[in-house]
C-alpha cells in the first residue's frame, strides 16, 4: 500500500491492462485511426494511434523510428507505458493532427483496401506528415528525426520544410542511404535509430498472415570472441524485418529471455538466427547462425484457428537428427488457445553453441 496515496480504497485503482483495456474501449479507439476496422487490438505506443492487424503490419514497416507497434493484447504493459500512451491523446485526438488538412482527393483506406493503397496513404500520412497541421510550431517540433530519400518536391507540407531546415539532416546521396539502410537494419535498436532507414518502400507492399512472438530464451557453451568471453546478442530475422535483442556482458551461456514480435509475411520465409558479440571498438564479430523453417508452426495456427479443439495437445514433432541443427526434439503443441514451439539449435558455421528459443505463432483473429 502507497503510504502516499490518498485514496483509501486501493483496490479500485486499475492496473496498467485494465487502463490499456479502458483505453480501447474510448469512442475514437474502438476504429483502426488509418482504415477504420473495428475493435483495434494493436498500438503505436510511438506515435499514440490504435490500429488494426492490416495496419499494424505497414507501421512496422516503417521502422521503429517512426512507428513502435505494440500488441494490446500480448505485450507486457507498464504504467509508465500507459501514462505515456494516454498522454499521446488517442485515436481522435490523433487523426485531427495528423489529417488535419487531408485533401478531399485522397480518400482514406477502409478495412478491405488493398494494402498497396492503404501503405500509399499510411506513408504519407506518418512518414510523409503530408496531411498535418503546420501553423503551430510546437506540432512540427514533435515530428521524430527521419531519415528518409523521398525529394522535396514531392512534398506539399512545409511543415516537412520546416524540419529539412531545422535539423541536421545527412545529406548523403540516396544510392549510399539506401545501401545504408540494408546494413542498419541488422543492428537496429531503439537508441541506434538516427542512422537507420527503411529497409525498402517494397517491406510495406508484403501481406502479413499473422504474428510470430519470438522468445530467445538462452545460449549455452557460445563460442569465445573477446579474450576470454564475448558480449552476445541475438538477431532475428523475417523477410524485411529484423529486430535485436539486448547485449549481455561477459557471458558465454547467456539468459536473454526476451519476446521479440515479428509480422509473417504471405510466402513464410524461414527465420534467421544470427548471433553477434558486441564490440565498441571494431565491427561486432560472428558467433554462429540458424535458419528455423517456421512453416509448420503457421499452418498448425491456421488449421487450428479453423478447428473446434480446445484441449491441450502435442500437434507435431520434429526429430532431432543429425541432417538438422536441432539438439533436441522440437515440438509444436497447443497450450491454452495458443499454438508454440520449443527450439533447441546448434548454431552453424561457428565451432561451437547452442540457442534456445520459443515460438509462438499469433493468428490475425487476434
Ligand atoms: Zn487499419
Amino acid at each position: 500500500m502507497s503510504s502516499q496515496s490518498e485514496n483509501s480504497d486501493m483496490k479500485d485503482v486499475p492496473g496498467p491492462h485494465k487502463r490499456i483495456s479502458n483505453l480501447m474501449h474510448q469512442a475514437g479507439n474502438r476504429f483502426c485511426a488509418d482504415c477504420g476496422t473495428p475493435e483495434p487490438k494493436w498500438v503505436s505506443s510511438s506515435l499514440g494511434v490504435f490500429i488494426c492487424i492490416k495496419c499494424s503490419g505497414i507501421h512496422r514497416s516503417l521502422g521503429v523510428h517512426i512507428s513502435k507497434v505494440a500488441s494490446l493484447k500480448l505485450d507486457e504493459w507498464s504504467e509508465e507505458q500507459v501514462d505515456a500512451l494516454e498522454k499521446l491523446g488517442g485515436n481522435t485526438l490523433l487523426n485531427k493532427k495528423y489529417e488535419a488538412f487531408l485533401p478531399s482527393n485522397i480518400k482514406k483506406p477502409k478495412p478491405h483496401t488493398s494494402i498497396e493503397d492503404r501503405s500509399d496513404f499510411i506513408r504519407k500520412k506518418y512518414e510523409q506528415l503530408q496531411f498535418m497541421e503546420c501553423d503551430d510550431n510546437s506540432a512540427c517540433a514533435i515530428v521524430p528525426t527521419r531519415g528518409r530519400s523521398l525529394s522535396l518536391a514531392q512534398s506539399s507540407s512545409s511543415c516537412y520544410t520546416f524540419h529539412m531546415e531545422n535539423k541536421k539532416y545527412d545529406k548523403a546521396p540516396t544510392k549510399h542511404r539506401i545501401g545504408n539502410a540494408f546494413r542498419n537494419s541488422w543492428t537496429r535498436k531503439d537508441s541506434e535509430h538516427k542512422s537507420s532507414k527503411k529497409s525498402s518502400s517494397l517491406a510495406g507492399m508484403v501481406e502479413f498472415v499473422g504474428l510470430i512472438k519470438v522468445n530467445v530464451v538462452k545460449g549455452t557453451h557460445l563460442a569465445v570472441r573477446d579474450v576470454m568471453t564475448s558480449d552476445p546478442y541475438v538477431i532475428l530475422s523475417l523477410g524485411h524485418q529484423s529486430v535485436k535483442t539486448r547485449v549481455i556482458k561477459n557471458n558465454l551461456n547467456p539468459v536473454w529471455n526476451e519476446s521479440l514480435m515479428l509480422s509473417i509475411p504471405e510466402n513464410i520465409p524461414p527465420l534467421k538466427v544470427l548471433v553477434y558479440d558486441k564490440d565498441t571498438f571494431s565491427t561486432d564479430d560472428f558467433m554462429g547462425e540458424a535458419e528455423i523453417d517456421i512453416q509448420p508452426l503457421v499452418l498448425a495456427a491456421i488449421a487450428y484457428e479453423k478447428s473446434t479443439v480446445n484441449e491441450s495437445m502435442q500437434l507435431e514433432k520434429f526429430v532431432a537428427s543429425r541432417d538438422n541443427s536441432l539438439v533436441r526434439d522440437g515440438v509444436i503443441s497447443l497450450d491454452e488457445g495458443r499454438i508454440k514451439q520449443e527450439i533447441s539449435v546448434r548454431l552453424q558455421n561457428v565451432e561451437r553453441g547452442v540457442l534456445e528459443i520459443e515460438l509462438e505463432c499469433v493468428p490475425l483473429t487476434q
